[in-house]
């Protein structure tokens, strides 16, 4: 299985990126008061921050930049045959079996076959259960009464939402063929397999875009959205070499899919799954169009009103595991001292941990730090920050040893900070500390703002 092997060979493991996550304020475990809950996290003042952005960055990439694409927001809860139509019912399942001894629960699939042949638990040696399907979509009941007319699933992709509204949104919005329609929200999934943090998780949120075709020009379109997709994390200033495209082999294409490919990135536990991208030729609207008895063939008005099932390329993208991905992208450390790194402690001060992000993604883009709070540096700095926050995500430093204080925005990613000594009091100027480089240059304050504008615009990851 290509997933297993690992040819990681950065700075980053998911321990170390798990602890900064929970000192800096980006992740916490779901909670943590009551020991814990497995498969939900809660994402902390850095953590929503950049997980905003990150949503931003890609509603821009697929609706903004293109014409042909309108966003949705569909319902978490929806009608029940909508699960039924899709397939989840029926197919959305895990194989798993469970050891009768140590009560440790598998997925068949990802145990030694040798073993799970055997019915020998990985772990105790014990009897395992025969295999069975178990369905990965939450249920839960609504109304007053608990019975099988009230059950509802929390969903497990947004995907239904857009097909099921397709044909609203062509009738409001007079979307003409080929379009699309992209979604960011929450989903759920009983993944029984939770670990690598926020990696795979039971709730969640995913990135979708549904671009619907004429059929016959799926192929082509499929190849341009693959592209576009591969581009956008271009844009990101992601590590390329840790991404590769992996195409579905016959065994692994789901029951919708005609063809398939995952964008996977390298993280610290090896090649993953970070983005789908899907053929999913006309199974959705087939399926929906015989469960709710309603006609969604499209009717080509500039073209004698031929009729048609569209079929649709999905580019389904996880929020929550692009930002595990940045937060391992960005990750790095880096030996700032005059010595030998090879013999020198890492856990000095002669050494830097850093998060490069991109500044459009970073949480905080400007930090603002005067050199003493004392003799009004610590007033000026406020209103120099004042200043700044119409335009940039800022924060505000007065306490500790400046050399410290960069440190911390080094760790946050922070790409910019701004000191304030006794020289600006007397001359109007700042230093500008860039995170990347550490490198310092004074501007006058007037300049200050539109040059971070350019620093932003022109910026290029240096390692
Ligand atoms: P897997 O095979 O890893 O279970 P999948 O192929 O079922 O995932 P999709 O249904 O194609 O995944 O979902 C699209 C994207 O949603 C994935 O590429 C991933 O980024 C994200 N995703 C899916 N399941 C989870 C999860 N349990 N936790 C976090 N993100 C997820």
């Amino acid at each position: 299985m290509a997933e297993q092997q690992n040819d990681y060979k950065g700075p980053a493991t998911m321990e170390k990126i798990t602890s900064l996550a929970k000192r800096r304020g980006f992740v916490f475990q779901s909670s943590e008061i009551y020991g814990g809950q497995a498969g939900a996290w809660d994402y902390g003042p850095l953590g929503i921050e950049l997980k905003n952005r990150i949503a931003q960055t890609w509603w821009k990439e697929m609706t903004q930049l293109h014409d042909d694409i309108v966003g949705l927001d569909a319902a978490i809860l929806m009608h029940p045959r909508v699960w039924e139509a899709s397939g989840h019912v029926e197919n959305f399942t895990d194989p798993l079996v469970d050891c009768k001894k140590c009560k440790a629960r598998f997925r068949a699939d990802q145990i030694d076959p040798e073993k799970l042949a055997k019915k020998e638990c990985p772990e105790c040696g014990g009897e395992l259960t025969d295999t069975r399907k178990f369905n990965l979509m939450f249920k839960t009941n609504i109304g007053a009464v608990e019975d099988s007319s009230s059950i509802i699933y929390l969903r497990p992709e947004t995907a239904q939402g857009i097909y099921v509204n397709y044909k609203n949104i062509i009738q409001s919005n007079r979307m003409k063929i080929p379009f699309g329609i992209a979604q960011i929200g929450k989903a759920f999934r009983n993944e029984i397999v939770t670990k690598n943090f926020i990696f795979r998780t039971c709730e969640f949120e995913q990135m979708e875009m549904q671009f619907f075709v004429k059929p016959g020009t799926d192929e082509e379109w499929f190849n341009t959205w693959r592209e576009r997709r591969w581009k956008y994390y271009e844009k990101l200033g992601v590590k390329m070499d840790h991404l590769r495209w992996h195409r579905h082999g016959p065994d692994e294409l789901a029951h919708y899919a005609k063809d398939a490919y995952d964008i996977e990135y390298l993280f610290p536990m090896g090649w993953k799954e970070l983005e789908g991208v899907h053929n999913r030729s006309n199974y959705d609207l087939s399926r929906h169009m015989q469960f709710s008895g309603k006609d969604l063939q499209y009717i080509d008005q500039d073209n004698g009103n031929e009729r048609y099932i569209p079929f649709i390329i999905e580019t389904s993208a996880g929020l929550t595991r692009s930002l595990l991905m940045l937060l391992c992208d960005a990750y790095d450390e880096e030996y700032v001292g005059t010595g030998d790194p090879a013999t020198s402690d890492k856990n000095s001060d002669d050494w830097r941990t850093v998060l490069r992000f991109h500044p459009n993604l970073a949480p905080i883009t400007v930090a603002v730090l005067p050199l003493m709070k004392k003799d009004g540096l610590a007033e000026l700095a406020q209103d120099i920050r004042a200043e700044l926050k119409e335009d940039f995500a800022t924060d505000y430093d007065q306490s500790g040893a400046i050399g410290r204080r960069y440190r911390r925005q080094d760790e946050a990613g922070t790409p910019f900070c701004v000191t304030i000594d006794y020289q600006s009091k007397e001359d109007n100027t700042v230093t500008l500390r860039f995170r990347d480089s550490m490198e310092q240059v004074r501007v006058p304050r007037s300049q200050l703002a539109e040059r971070i504008r350019s620093e932003i615009k022109n910026y290029k990851r240096i390692k």
